[in-house]
């Protein structure tokens, strides 16, 4: 088992100041259909990310970041707690739309919130898609989750993140 991943991950949109930085994968608990299982997670920027949704996803920011494009998670991997908190919320009436605790794919760890930039949905329609990810929220274009992976995106995210 490895205890550290090491991702390569973006400061800017210049891939020439592209920082790589260690990240500890911590055991969490994710959901899926109400029920719990464990996974892994890293902290990409300021939230907590499924490791195997950080990896595709980091392909997928230096392949945007080529394009010229940044992308930026908003939020990631949910624990249950938070998913309370989301779910709260909107049931409140002052929140953005959230699943019942243990059914968000936010605690399955597959759904990322993606921060909109300039040109970053149009880069996403035309590309996520090569690399596994899917926009599933009518309504949420900034939501999008991990749905598979490639065989040559997934070589690529190995070389790219298990330095270790
Ligand atoms: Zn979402």
């Amino acid at each position: 088992m490895r205890a550290a991943v090491l991702l390569s991950i973006l400061a800017c949109a210049a891939p020439a100041a592209a920082e790589t930085i260690a990240l500890e994968a911590r055991p969490a608990v994710g959901y899926k259909k109400g029920r719990p299982h464990r996974i892994k997670v890293v902290t990409l920027g300021w939230t907590d990310v499924e490791i195997t949704t950080a990896r595709a996803f980091l392909v997928m920011a230096t392949a945007a970041a080529e394009d010229g494009v940044e992308l930026w998670i908003r939020s990631g991997f949910r624990s249950h707690d938070e998913q309370r908190m989301f779910y709260q919320a909107y049931r409140q009436g002052w929140g953005n739309r959230a699943a019942r605790p243990g059914h968000s794919n936010h605690q399955s760890g597959r759904a990322l919130d993606i921060y909109l930039g300039p040109g970053a949905y149009g880069w996403l329609e035309a590309n996520a898609r090569r690399f596994g990810f899917k926009r599933t929220v009518k309504g949420e274009p900034w939501h999008w989750e991990y749905v598979k992976r490639p065989r040559k995106q997934r070589r690529r995210a190995r070389r790219a993140t298990d330095r270790v």
